[in-house]
């Protein structure tokens, strides 16, 4: 990114997610948890907020926060404690939501995010358990409050059991912090506490940035709002660091505020500038009881905890001898590891990681699919990588297979044969290795001589005979027993 070189300051990012939960009922009452259905047909008195209404606490919400915190290096709280945060808004009926403030579930983890230059450690400030507020539907175009003709409420999402995590101010760059998302992703995905689907707005982040001081203090925060994208998550971040530089550097002072990144115009700006902190008026929810999370429940959950990314990387590494480069992209996404595993299966490991990591994923981040919808199944490609081991075609031509089995799902044998892409062989192969030798007669006499180092001149005079259509092991062969007998 051209972006880089202007950077000359220190950035600090620390993030927020919201993620909903992946239990069948709300929070507090048991409405169900649906997403897309007609509005307001899973309400109740609790989730609408009802005078006198007494909300109970969803247990499975409880576990699968607790199996978050553990999974991000957590420690559980032995006493957990909501709490009513109050506040008006017309998706909010109580005038308050129900949270956790000074006495969350999980506290005090960590998280070792891999980038290209090696792990970044994000402490994970807090994991806390809340409810989801309603959806304001505005109406009208541009579907924003701005412009609208009026707004609807659906109370469907209202009571939605969600966590909200916390991190420590410890990224260092926009890069970084997509980085840090998609992990976390990856992690929650993997753990089944959430399916984490952004366009279900499962999953949804907020960035707080600033620019360090020149004594290494911290500078002023702005916060990126309620973004649903971790490509915006880096774009956004790019461009309030640039705005917070030219701030600073023309004598300025960067105030506290909201920011909004519109993606279609790539440019931030200001929501609302936040003079004063906001005071919630906090305090203990009277109608629930504090959460006692025993000890023996806990333990029994991490049990239960499936292998984390973190591990089946280094797990990759260590079974399968990939790099630490190649085990964090394959296990950065949890399809992809399954995928590379099956693959890993039929075929050489390390081919596998190559064509997966490299040419498959190229394709699949070029047409926008995900591994899981791709035509191109675990055999395919485990099939493909023998093709280019026992010389049937050529590593080159083995990407045009891969390119048509990516558009068909037909088989690579059956590509390879409909689009005549094997390898040269035979007499074929043989006459253009004797045309080659004596087109080149210097050439030849010196490998004659013993000179290894000409042969790879005359291999690639053979491969653009035949457009790369050879293996070029088994030509380096044929020119050795021709020239040499050997
Ligand atoms: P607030 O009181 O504004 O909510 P917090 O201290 O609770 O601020 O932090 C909220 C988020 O902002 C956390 O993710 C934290 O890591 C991050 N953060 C705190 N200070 C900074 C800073 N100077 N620059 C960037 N991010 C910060
Ligand atoms: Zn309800
Ligand atoms: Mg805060």
């Amino acid at each position: 990114m051209q972006t880089q070189e202007k950077r000359t300051y220190q950035a600090v990012i620390g993030l927020e997610f919201h993620v909903h939960l992946a239990t069948r009922t709300k929070m507090f009452c048991s409405c169900r948890v649906t997403y897309g259905e007609e509005p307001n047909t899973h309400t109740c008195p609790v989730c609408l907020g009802h005078p006198g209404a007494l909300p109970f606490t969803n247990e499975k919400a409880v576990e699968l926060g607790v199996m978050a915190g553990l999974a991000l290096n957590c420690e559980v709280a032995p006493r957990a404690v909501f709490a009513r945060k109050n506040y008006f808004y017309p998706d909010l009926p109580k005038g308050y939501q129900i949270s956790q403030f000074d006495a969350p579930i999980c506290t005090n983890g960590h998280l070792d995010v891999p980038v290209p230059e090696g792990t970044v450690r994000v402490g994970i400030t807090r994991v806390h358990l809340e409810e989801d507020a309603a959806k304001n539907v505005h109406v009208g175009e541009s579907g924003r409050m701005h412009g609208s003709v009026g707004s609807l409420v659906d109370f469907n999402r209202g009571g939605t059991p969600l966590i909200e995590i916390v991190t420590e101010p410890d990224i260092p760059s926009p890069e970084a912090a997509r980085a840090t998302a998609n992990h976390l992703k990856a992690i929650l995905q993997a753990i089944g506490v959430s399916e984490a689907d952004m366009e279900k707005g499962q999953l949804r982040c907020d960035a707080n940035v600033s620019i360090r001081n020149p004594d290494g203090s911290f500078g002023t925060k702005t916060e990126l709002k309620n973004m649903n994208s971790f490509r915006f998550v880096e774009r956004g971040l790019v461009r309030e660091l640039e705005r917070q530089q030219e701030i600073l550097e023309g004598g300025g002072r960067v105030t506290q505020a909201t920011m909004h990144y519109d993606p279609v115009t790539d440019e931030v700006h200001e929501l609302r500038s936040k003079e004063y902190a906001h005071d919630y008026r906090y305090f203990p929810e009277p109608d629930l009881l504090p959460l006692e999370l025993n000890e023996a429940w806990v333990r029994q959950i991490k049990s239960r905890l499936p292998e984390l990314p973190e591990e089946r990387k280094a797990r990759f590494v260590e079974q399968y001898g990939l790099s630490e480069y190649d085990a964090g992209v394959l296990t950065a996404d949890g399809d992809l590891a399954d995928f590379y595993e099956e693959v890993a299966a039929q075929a050489d490991p390390k081919q596998a990681a190559n064509w997966t990591t490299g040419e498959l994923q190229a394709r699949l981040n070029e047409a926008g699919v995900e591994v899981a919808e791709s035509k191109v199944k675990s055999g395919h490609l485990a099939e493909l990588i023998g093709l280019v081991e026992n010389g049937t075609v050529s590593r080159s031509a083995a990407k045009d297979v891969l390119g048509s089995v990516f558009e068909t799902g037909d088989s690579p044998s059956t590509v390879v044969e409909r689009e005549g892409l094997a390898s040269m062989g035979g007499d074929e192969l043989s006459g253009i290795v004797d045309e080659v030798i004596s087109a080149n007669p210097d050439e030849a006499e010196r490998v004659r001589g013993g000179d290894k180092k000409v042969i790879g001149f005359l291999v690639g005079q053979v491969m653009k005979v035949t457009r790369g259509n050879a293996d070029g092991g088994r030509v380096r062969q044929l020119l050795m027993e021709k020239l040499n007998g050997q």
